[in-house]
């Protein structure tokens, strides 16, 4: 289980953005990112990871290396001011 420490930085893909290309399973030797057979989009195990070869290779953006304080901030801000 990753350290759910909030400060710690962690890799997620926004699967609004993913169009399921397959590239950061290919390119990721840690094994953290696969296709959910559920919904056929990309997405990660837990983990605390900054995968920047991932979200280098991904071609819609939709992988994101953030902290979870970071990302509960980011998603208060777009709650907040939907048109941001
Ligand atoms: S590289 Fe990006 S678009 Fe391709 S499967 Fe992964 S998250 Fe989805």
């Amino acid at each position: 289980m990753a350290d759910r420490t909030l400060k710690n930085k962690r890799t997620y893909v926004n699967t609004d953005l993913c169009i399921a290309c397959v590239s950061c399973v290919a390119i990721d030797d840690t094994d953290t990112f696969f296709m959910d057979e559920d919904d056929g989009w990309a997405n990660t195990k837990d983990n605390n990871l900054a995968l920047e070869e991932a979200a280098m290779v991904c071609p819609t953006q939709a992988i994101f290396i953030k902290s979870l304080e970071e990302f509960k901030q980011q998603k208060e801000r777009a709650e907040n001011d939907p048109d941001n």
